[in-house]
């Protein structure tokens, strides 16, 4: 997998808000800036379900939305994607859309919208430094972001990480032949206390330098892991913004 000189995530839309005058709703939406030695590239992970939220938010981090270059759907459901059909028009056409499985009504939408759906059934670099993970597992179908930055490792985005987030690093790792893992953010879907231990002891044992669990994780789950990584864990929310460079 080639290597990226730095990336930058900005939290558009989650369950939490962390930067005042900004809105939370249930749902999750990262602006993603990745630089090479020759091109900047945006990525939106994620639309939410609510593109009021989208857009206010937006607006107040200044985050012009038409630059964005791709769109990465993590999953079919309607707090990830739901936004899709009014993110898509306000874009240069026609931009891809980058979906885990095959959904008809899904598909149907992005094309009436004027994007370019991509199934990424299988692990696929899409951009240079950039891999869809290709669908994990067998249950509800989702793919995950993994980018490969120089010095530091991979930078794992997940939408809720239905199919688990350890399940999602391992796979992130073997896809990108890459064994370091610098960053893990977005959803976990883990709620207890017992799950958020088990999770974060699995990261720090792999080195995990951040850990940013948001969206679909439960506070229990949450206190367990800042208990764990320590200073490694950062909330996450509404406004924040990680530089990995
Ligand atoms: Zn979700
Ligand atoms: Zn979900």
């Amino acid at each position: 997998m080639k290597e990226l000189n730095s990336v930058r995530v900005t939290t558009l839309v989650d369950n939490d808000v962390l930067k005042r005058g900004l809105t939370s709703s249930f749902g999750l939406s990262l602006y993603v800036e990745i630089s090479t030695e020759r091109e900047r590239r945006i990525i939106l992970m994620d639309t939410s379900g609510s593109f009021d939220t989208l857009l206010k938010n937006a607006s107040k981090l200044d985050v012009n939305l038409s630059g964005i270059n791709a769109i990465f759907i993590s999953h079919w459901h309607g707090d990830h994607c739901g936004s899709l059909s009014h993110v898509l028009p306000l874009l240069r056409q026609p931009t891809p859309v980058y979906v885990p499985s095959e959904n008809s009504s899904g598909i149907r939408e992005i094309k009436n919208a004027g994007g370019v759906p991509r199934v990424c059934s299988e692990p696929v670099e899409f951009m240079e430094g950039v891999m869809s993970t290709g669908e994990i597992g067998r249950g509800i179908s989702e793919h995950s972001l993994v980018m490969n930055v120089r010095n530091k490792g991979l930078v794992i985005l997940t939408g809720c990480a239905h199919p688990g987030i350890v399940s999602t690093v391992k796979r992130a790792q073997q896809v990108s032949v890459v064994s370091k893992v610098y960053a893990v953010i977005g959803g976990f879907h883990i709620s207890s206390a017992r799950e958020g231990v088990y999770v974060a002891e699995f990261l720090r044992e792999l080195g995990v330098k951040l850990v940013s669990p948001c969206h679909c994780t439960g506070v229990n789950a949450k206190n367990a892991i800042a208990n764990v990584m320590k200073d490694r864990y950062v909330r996450n929310g509404s406004g924040k913004v990680f530089l990995i460079d």
